[in-house]
């Protein structure tokens, strides 16, 4: 589904130039939850940001369906609403002063008006509502009368009220609670499988890809320096990076929490 090749992208600030991704190849397949991890600094979001339209690439390109994502330093933007993504914190990406439903509908703008009619319908959107476990009542509300696990219930609302196929999310569970981050990651893989959708899932904790990914990209400093099965990353890292990721994490003890989701204490 999306196909990048020897992908860069340079950051200058004043005369020092920066590589925040260096040729960067990665290959994400229709259907699958692909994870990045890696620490803070090693060019995570930038990579998603390229993918999203939100940061131009220095080189290298960026395919979906097999058409290129990015033209000089035009993005070629596929259907609208075809790629949505989830931020970390629910706080800054919900504007403070918009409703619920103004929040949820907003997407909507940049699709042609029959589109606009049907996926913002009424009944669709209390439907979705539920669906993210929220209620009709709160399409009234304001963010900030919400807990941190329900901004970001309405965060993945506002993704889905397109019908993507693609979603990046941006650690979209490192701003909340243990029990709280449980759930929203359990909604999310069954909304992928429900909805048949691809997710490129960006995490810096190895518990949380383990727990949603299939696959795993590890990024060090800009660059993949590893991918491959999450199971076979886990079991036989490659990379000695990988491997002090994962030191971190193995030697914690796993333990049932909320919803039966097996987690490491201490790493949600
Ligand atoms: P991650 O998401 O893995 O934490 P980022 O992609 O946000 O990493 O950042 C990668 C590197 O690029 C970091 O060193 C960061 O400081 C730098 N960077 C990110 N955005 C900008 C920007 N707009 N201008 C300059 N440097 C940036
Ligand atoms: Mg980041």
């Amino acid at each position: 589904m999306i196909e990048i090749t020897n992908l860069e992208k340079e950051y200058k600030t004043g005369k020092q130039t920066m590589k925040a991704v260096k040729s960067v190849n990665l290959t994400i397949h229709e259907g699958e939850i692909l994870g990045i991890v890696g620490e803070s600094g090693s060019g995570k979001s930038t990579l998603g940001k390229m993918i999203i339209g939100l940061e131009a690439p220095t080189s290298g390109t960026i395919t979906y369906n097999g058409k290129p994502l990015w033209q000089k330093n035009k993005y070629l933007r596929p259907r609208p609403g075809e790629i949505q993504t989830v931020f970390q914190d629910p706080q800054s990406s919900l504007d403070p002063r918009m409703r619920v439903k103004d929040i949820i509908m907003e997407p909507l703008l940049g699709l042609p008006s029959s589109d606009r009619k049907e996926k913002g319908d009424l009944n669709k959107l209390v439907e979705l509502m539920k669906r993210v476990g929220l209620k009709e009542e709160h399409l009234d509300r304001f963010p900030h009368e919400f807990s941190g696990g329900q901004r970001q219930r309405i965060a993945i609302a506002r993704a889905l009220i397109t019908d993507p196929s693609f979603i990046v999310l941006d650690e979209p569970t490192s701003a909340l609670d243990v029990s709280v981050q449980a759930q929203v990651l359990n909604l999310l893989k069954e909304l992928q499988r429900e909805r048949q959708l691809t997710y490129l899932f960006i995490s810096h904790n190895m518990e949380v890809i383990r727990y949603m990914c299939k696959r795993v990209a590890v990024m060090y400093k800009g660059e993949l320096v590893e991918v491959g099965e999450t199971q076979d990353v886990f079991e036989n890292p490659q990379h000695p990076y990988t491997e002090k990721l994962l030191s971190s994490v193995l030697s914690v003890p796993t333990e049932e929490i909320a919803g039966g989701v097996p987690v490491a204490k201490g790493y949600f």
